[in-house]
């Protein structure tokens, strides 16, 4: 393929679209504004270049020429090569040397580059350009045959690799014997000229054995190749499982990114590294990252060679580091964010590779955002925006008990790449790691060092343990990213990978696949054993309650909780919840004693409702129907004072703020024994010589309820309608403990829910049997002023398409979107999740779960719902209280929809919060467009 390239006086315009957009000598066609089209790298590059920071010239390629390659069957677009070879023309002219050139070779990286940053999940090239002819150039030019033929040896191992499907590790056993030869403890840089000229021809060879050809020498064919290995990369197995995990588009396509090289291995006036403005991990305001002198940049990010943090450039090359802390701020300022940068030095020259938004912890997110705003570098809603609910929901997550720590076996040390908590058992590689997860099994990935290719073991561990690399090593980077707790460079960690174990080697402590280990990322060890965790506390975070307290400021939905429980209510409040939005009592039933107190109501409930019908009606009971009645209203008595007790407890936690209870909800036949279990044990009892005539009634008793759609069956209002004895004693509970509550000097607000309405008239028959209840207890209150909202939820379509008619009987409405879902879809709450609907997700025939994020037709029925419910009562509350109400996605589908509050679990709460914001934030945003 030698083609020459083609004279600088034709500009570029072979190609139909205009595909290359080049910078250099202080100018750029490109910006930072373009990543769509160029890549984060590509815009990186060209910004800084428009900044006057030193770069390397170069050129990018777009992301639409990608796509147009893959459109066009694995073809360059028609033109693009004429203009890359004019491209590459004006890099020559702009560095001063010429490609393929023996006495003043211009040598090239090829790097991906897409909208989204995704480390190490592509491919790059580096050195390319490089042949026998001009690495004499290349030797000659810097005196140093070392250099040249370290680079050289690399470039075919990487060309070898990524370009021509080699497997890598026919490149890494020559290199290990070869270093072998110098000691056990041999490092690359022991490699005598001669060792790497050996490697340079055995590299030929393994080229030669694994493809049937010869190592490409004429650098054009070089870049060709290279450029469509970076193009076909973004199909790549890594990258398509992390475009998949991190819900990244797959059809933004990569930029390729040409550059001239500069070189961080010409000596120790040389060298390359990785650093951020800030820490990524804590968010303080220092520059952290590491570098290595005389080295490639692909020794730090691979954590091949442990890296000197960054500060030991200060004592190394001062004034290059002076430049460097000048220049990271300067781009700090001018992006408005934290970035990560990639910088080589040749020979006491700087050069900047790459800038970007920096990746961080959830801790350091926040800390920075709230240290920005008083620098007044942003706004506070800014600062919301910025941090992802997820992140929140992190800082929240478990630590290990300090108690427990203190006893525990500590297996080694290492660095703290990625705080939290890991308890899980040892495995040794990521599919190991993906199929004792698929078991059910929770695991910790143990690995001398990470890579790409181990993505999809890191996604489904609970933490990652290396014996090597640093900060910014890839195991390192990709656990912040994912939220993985992660402990790296753990140097006296001994990994047996074909044995399946690892040892401390200063202690001797060994575990072995399938041991229980606990991870520390916060302070970075690894223990023995399965240690007890304790959750994150939230009043021990200011900042993440300062970003909150912002939140707070913006968002216009109330954010409430669904709790069952005075301790449940607490918690939420601390976390800011604003109410109870859903207190299901019939979760008050199942615990301790109550059970038997339920299982006795429910045992003679239809006997005793139906016997108090006719004693109303003036007709005589038996004796059999009178027992029934005096057996069925002594355990409501007993059940009515301990939930009055519930109630109490959650008014008190929830002094002066709204309390929503609702009655009862699931059909009664869940709090009896299973109906399989009563029948085998009657069996066997009958078959032994005879069942309990307690054992057959309640088997009697479980056949007669048992319905073959419980879900759409006798529940919610249905059953109080059928039971409403239910009713009467939960309205009295409630209403009673408010009054209790407000004898003892509280402001208790009592909301009465209806569950599971379809007509109106179920609400209205309720609302009769309820408001006469309440009006008994007014009467015996003393003067104690009894107050309650009589409400409803909305979650059965008929009462979201009648909710004008409903609106009528009710002051407030809650969106019970789990049944909504349940019965708009017509899946089975229960059982879909664990069937079919992980795979029509996964087939990409649901776009996402419906039980977790709301699916738009649901909020369609809900928007109707809202609109018909303000047109009959325009001042009605809505509110949601089904699993959506702590989902951000739906957060934000709420706040379109208009509702009032959300209601969520306790620790959704502050992520509720936050996502609520931000609702507000990207409305406006979209409003201003
Ligand atoms: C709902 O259906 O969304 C709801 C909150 O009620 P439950 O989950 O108790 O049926
Ligand atoms: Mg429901």
């Amino acid at each position: 393929m030698a083609n020459s390239p083609a004279t600088t006086a034709d500009r570029r315009h072979a190609a139909a679209k205009r595909y290359i957009y080049a910078w250099g000598g202080g100018s750029a066609e490109g910006n930072g504004k373009m990543k769509d089209l160029l890549g984060g790298k590509g815009a990186g590059l060209a910004e800084m270049t428009l900044a006057g920071l030193p770069t390397p010239p170069g050129f990018t390629i777009t992301t639409e020429a990608c796509n147009d390659y893959f459109a066009n069957g694995r073809q360059l677009p028609e033109g693009l090569w004429d203009d890359v070879l004019v491209a590459m023309n004006e890099v020559e002219e702009r560095s001063g040397k010429s490609f393929g050139d023996a006495a003043n070779p211009l040598l090239v990286s090829v790097r991906s580059g897409a909208k989204f940053s995704m480390p190490g999940m592509m491919d790059t090239v580096l050195n390319l350009g490089l042949n026998e002819e001009t690495l004499r150039g290349l030797i000659s030019l810097t005196g140093n045959d070392r250099f040249g033929w370290d680079a050289y040896r690399r470039f075919i191992a990487m060309f070898g690799r990524i370009v021509m499907g080699v497997d890598g590790a026919a490149f890494d056993e020559p290199l290990e014997e070869a270093k072998a030869v110098h000691g056990a403890n041999a490092k690359d840089t022991d490699l005598t000229v001669d060792d790497l000229k050996g490697l340079v021809e055995t590299y030929k060879g393994v080229v030669r054995e694994a493809t049937g050809r010869e190592f490409p020498t004429d650098p054009y064919e070089q870049l060709d190749l290279a450029i469509k290995a970076v193009f076909a990369s973004w199909f790549g197995k890594r990258a398509n499982d992390y475009r998949n995990s991190q819900k990244i588009p797959h059809d933004l396509g990569t930029a390729v990114n040409v550059v001239t090289m500069v070189f961080g291995n010409m000596g120790d006036d040389s060298g390359t590294g990785v650093a951020f403005t800030r820490d990524p991990n804590t968010g303080e305001n220092v520059l952290y990252g590491e570098y290595l002198t005389n080295a490639q940049g692909e020794d730090v990010v691979a954590g091949i060679r442990t890296a000197p943090k960054i500060a030991q450039m200060e004592q190394d090359m001062p004034a290059v580091y002076a430049e460097f802390q000048r220049i990271g701020q300067q781009l700090e300022q001018h992006y408005r964010n934290v970035q990560d940068l990639e910088f080589t030095i040749e020979r006491g020259r700087l050069y900047m590779l790459q800038t970007r938004d920096a990746k961080r912890t959830a801790a350091a997110a926040v800390r920075i955002a709230v240290d920005m705003v008083s620098e007044g570098l942003i706004s506070k809603e800014e600062a919301v925006a910025r941090i992802e609910p997820a992140q929140v929901d992190q800082l929240l997550r478990d630590t290990f008990d300090p108690g427990a720590l203190k006893d525990a076996q500590k297996i080694v040390n290492g660095l703290n790449a990625s705080p939290g908590a890991a308890v899980g058992r040892a495995v040794f590689d990521a599919d190991d790691a993906v199929a004792w997860a698929e078991r059910g099994e929770k695991v910790i990935l143990v690995r001398i060092e990470t890579s790409p290719d181990d993505f999809h073991g890191m996604a489904i561990s609970q933490g990652i343990i290396t014996a090597r690399g640093g900060a910014t090593s890839h195991a390192a980077v990709v656990a912040r990213q994912i939220g993985k707790p992660c402990v790296a460079g753990s140097s006296d960690l001994v990994v047996d990978y074909a044995g399946k174990q690892a040892h401390c080697s200063v202690t001797g402590i060994e575990f072995k696949q399938g041991d229980w280990v606990s991870l520390d990322g916060s302070s970075g060890a690894l223990y023995l054993g399965a240690l007890p965790t304790v959750s994150a506390r939230f009043e021990e975070q200011p900042e993440l309650q300062q970003v909150l307290g912002w939140a707070d400021e913006i968002r216009r939905l109330g954010v409430w909780t669904n709790a069952d429980k005075p301790e449940e209510a607490a918690q939420a409040r601390a976390y800011g919840a604003q109410g109870i939005g859903l207190c299901r009592t019939e979760h008050m039933f199942r615990e301790g004693e109550r059970l038997e107190i339920v299982r006795g109501a429910i045992l003679v409930a239809n006997v005793a409702t139906r016997a108090k019908a006719k004693a109303s009606a003036g007709e005589p009971l038996s004796g059999e129907e009178q027992a029934a009645v005096e057996t069925f209203d002594a355990a409501m008595a007993k059940l009515e004072q301990l939930q009055q007790g519930d109630f109490e407890g959650i008014f008190k936690a929830m002094d002066g703020l709204p309390v929503v209870v609702r009655l009862i909800d699931p059909p009664l036949h869940e709090f009896l024994p299973n109906l399989e279990e009563q029948l085998v044990k009657v069996t066997r009892a009958e078959d032994a010589g005879g069942a309990s005539e307690e054992d057959k009634e309640l088997l009697a008793t479980i056949k007669s309820m048992h319905e073959q759609n419980p879900m759409l069956g006798l529940r919610g209002c249905r059953l109080g309608l059928m039971i409403p004895d239910f009713v009467k004693v939960q309205t009295r509970a409630i209403l009673n403990a408010q009054i209790a509550v407000k004898q003892a000097g509280g402001h208790p607000i009592a909301k009465i829910m209806i569950p599971l309405v379809g007509h109106v008239n179920e609400l209205a028959a309720t609302r009769k049997l309820l408001e006469a209840e309440a009006e008994a207890v007014r009467q015996a209150a003393g003067g104690i002023e009894v107050d309650y909202k009589f409400g409803t939820m909305i979650e059965v379509p008929r009462g979201a398409l009648t909710a004008g008619e409903i609106a009528r009987e009710a002051s407030f409405f809650s969106f019970g979107t789990n049944d909504l879902t349940q019965m708009t879809f017509g899946y089975s709450r229960d059982d879909a999740e664990g069937g079919f609907l992980l795979k029509y997700v996964e087939e990409g025939i649901l776009p996402v779960n419906p039980f977790q994020t709301l699916d738009d037709a649901v909020a369609g029925l809900m928007r109707i719902a809202v609109e018909k419910g303000r047109a009959t009562r325009p001042d009605i509350e809505l509110g949601i209280c089904g699993e959506h109400g702590g989902d951000p996605d739906s957060i934000h589908k709420c706040e379109r929809i208009g509702l009032d509050y959300v209601s969520c679990s306790p620790y959704r709460v502050p992520v509720a919060r936050l996502a609520a914001a931000q609702a507000v934030l990207v409305n406006a945003a979209e409003n201003d467009r």
